[in-house]
Order: C-alpha cells, then sequence, then structure tokens
C-alpha cells in the first residue's frame, strides 16, 4: 500500500495542484495532517480539491479550528489572526462544516498514526530533540506522521536511545529524498508543508510511504508562487504572509 502524505495546504491551490499533477498512479490511498485553510487565498476551492481526492483520514490541526470557530485564533501572530478572521468570512456554509467534522489526531492508519503537531497535543510544535525524545516515547506505534511545523524531515529514536534529527535538504534541481525504515526504531516523520514551507526552500513539500518496501520518499515540487501570491494580494491578505512565500520561511 502506498500512502500520499499531504500536510499544511493552508488555501494554497496553486501548490496543491502542483502536487497532484505531479502524483496520479503514484498512490493507493491519500491522508491529511491538516492546516487545510489559513494563510492563503483559496480556502473553499481547496478543500473542494480534498474533498474529491477522498482521504481515507484527515485530521484537523490549528488553522482548521481557528478558521471554523472551534477555536479562537488568540494565540495567533496578528497576520495569522487576520488571515483566519478573512477565511472564516469566505468559507462557504457546507465548508464550515466539513472543518468542523475534522477528526482529532492522533488517529491510526495501516500500521501507522497521524498527527498534526504531536503525540500528546495536536497543537505541540516538535522542533527540538528533548520535544521529539518524550513524544516518541509515548507512541503506541513504530511509526507517526506529523505536520504543523512547515519542516520536511523528522526524528529517530533508536533503540538504545540515541536520538537522529532527519534533514532533508534536497538542493535545488533535486526532487527527492528517501529513508528507508528499519525494525526497533520509532520514527516522527514530517513530510513538509505544501502550502507554505518554512524549512528555506519554497517548492511544495509532500511524502510518499510504501508499507511494503518500509519506505519514506521525501518530495518537493516548484509552483508558481508569484500566482498563488497575486491572488493574496488581490484580497489583502498581510503582506508578511505573502513575502514569505518567495523565500520559502
Ligand atoms: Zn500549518
Amino acid at each position: 500500500m502506498r500512502t500520499l502524505i499531504l500536510s499544511d495546504i493552508h488555501s494554497n491551490l496553486t501548490a496543491l495542484e502542483a502536487v497532484l499533477e505531479q502524483t496520479p498512479g503514484k498512490y493507493d490511498q491519500v491522508i491529511c495532517l491538516g492546516d487545510i485553510v489559513g494563510y492563503g487565498p483559496d480556502p473553499n476551492e481547496v478543500i473542494d480539491r480534498m474533498q474529491a481526492l477522498a482521504p481515507v483520514a484527515t485530521i484537523r490541526g490549528n488553522h482548521d479550528k481557528a478558521c471554523c470557530g472551534i477555536s479562537n485564533a488568540e494565540d495567533f501572530n496578528p497576520a495569522a489572526r487576520a488571515a483566519a478572521a478573512w477565511t472564516r468570512e469566505q468559507l462557504r456554509p457546507e465548508n464550515l462544516a466539513y472543518l468542523r467534522q475534522l477528526d482529532v489526531g492522533p488517529l491510526r492508519v495501516g500500521d501507522f498514526q497521524i498527527v498534526h503537531g504531536s503525540v500528546r497535543d495536536e497543537d505541540e510544535y516538535v522542533f527540538t530533540l528533548r520535544e521529539a525524545e518524550e513524544n516518541l516515547k509515548l507512541a503506541e506505534l513504530p511509526l507517526t506522521f506529523c505536520g504543523h511545523t512547515h519542516f520536511q524531515g523528522g526524528f529517530v529514536w533508536h533503540p538504545d536511545g540515541r536520538l537522529e534529527v532527519l534533514r532533508v535538504r534536497t538542493a535545488a534541481g533535486v526532487a527527492t529524498a528517501a529513508r528507508v525504515l528499519d525494525k526497533g526504531p520509532k520514527y516522527l516523520i514530517n513530510p513538509g508543508s505544501i502550502g507554505q514551507p518554512r524549512d528555506g526552500d519554497p517548492r511544495a513539500a509532500y511524502a510518499f510511504y510504501d508499507d511494503e518496501k518500509q519506505r519514506v520518499d521525501y518530495w518537493r515540487v516548484p509552483y508558481d508562487v508569484k500566482a498563488t501570491q497575486q491572488r493574496m494580494r488581490a484580497v489583502d491578505l498581510p503582506e508578511p504572509l505573502i513575502a514569505r512565500l518567495t523565500i520559502g520561511r
């Protein structure tokens, strides 16, 4: 079974389409790790596209919650809060309802589980070794996929207690990097963000997982960043959110 893993799409239809154009016939099922909306200019279009894609599992992210009113955006910075308020105004009633009914992670899918932030808290950012170790200790399955940080990569907790950081730094012309999973370690794998990468690479990020080969393939795909930025400007979304797409930070 080959799984296409999508995360942190953030209302960026151009980036999502670039990923989906590259993937036909390459997977058996789709999963989504949350933050379908927020930040970007295409909330309804992205939800429509995701519903057409019919993932076997989709969990909510903190922006999905804020944009549909499950949470207030109090802990968001001003730009994120403004974008969440704009998104909420744009969403058609059925799309608001769609966001409200999304599952809460952790959610088990076959031999792995999915979370938005971390195993213990859907809103926790896993950046440090300590955060990764504490969560991998709690993980009941060897493989967890997470989003939220918008950093492609992850962490490996080896049976001898050693913690390894998975850094995926594919160079500009290189589109993919693979990791074969061993029996024994526990893995926390982040496919990266489609709609707003923050790891210094502006290309849309996603991943595949093949459970027979026990292999994760990380991918990057360029998309028309300027087209997304033009639509953001046209609806007066905050300039810092527009600018960061150029550099992927
Ligand atoms: Zn996000």
